[in-house]
């Protein structure tokens, strides 16, 4: 659903909650929790920042660019069922969609941690379950030196990057983010 064109009305626009999604992006040395904004067309998106001043709060950083004056903001709420929404303030975007490459961000029990010992070396996993089947994990192993964990399977068979990193959200909670490259292994049952 999208903003009527020239509504005068001061109601907010409640658009339905398939049409958005959370991710993260790596930006000033740290992960900054993003919401995309679809249309029908799931390929592009507007891309909003999330803002720590207000709660559930995001702006969309390309209209300021353009117009330093214009804020236009999506709040992520709650009906009475608990099930959530966004709302949009009055304001139009000036700028225009953009390709959507998803980060997507996953909390517990989605992901889990584990420590196994490899002949003496403690080597960190971390699994992360399939969406279409939660029995099912990917197992990402953490990269020395690095903070990010990787697939090592699509790195050696299939030779792409499939990331995650561990952060911790506004809320000091830990979740992980997962980079846009899909897998070409197959998940495992643990
Ligand atoms: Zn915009
Ligand atoms: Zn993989």
């Amino acid at each position: 659903m999208q903003a009527s064109a020239g509504s005068t009305s001061n109601q907010s626009n409640i658009i339905n909650v398939k049409n958005y999604r959370l991710g993260a992006e790596y930006y000033g040395g740290k992960w900054v929790k993003h919401l995309y904004i679809f249309n029908t067309d799931t390929d592009f998106c507007y891309n909003y920042t999330f803002q720590p001043n207000k709660k559930n709060y995001f702006v969309c950083f390309k209209c300021k660019k353009i117009n330093k004056k214009r804020t236009v903001s999506a709040t992520i709420a709650s009906n009475e069922n608990g099930e959530k929404y966004v709302q949009l303030n009055e304001n139009e975007h000036v700028c225009e969609r953009q390709k959507f490459e998803l980060k997507t961000i996953i909390y517990e029990p989605d992901f889990k941690l584990d420590t196994v010992k490899v002949r003496g070396k403690e080597i960190q996993h971390l699994f992360v379950s399939d969406s279409n089947d939660k029995t099912l994990y990917y197992i990402y192993t953490l990269i020395s030196g690095a903070k990010s964990y990787r697939c090592n399977n699509c790195q050696n068979i299939h030779n792409i990057h499939v990331r995650a990193y561990l952060l911790i959200d506004e809320n000091g909670k830990q979740c992980c983010v997962l980079n846009a490259q899909k897998h070409k292994c197959r998940p495992q049952k643990l």
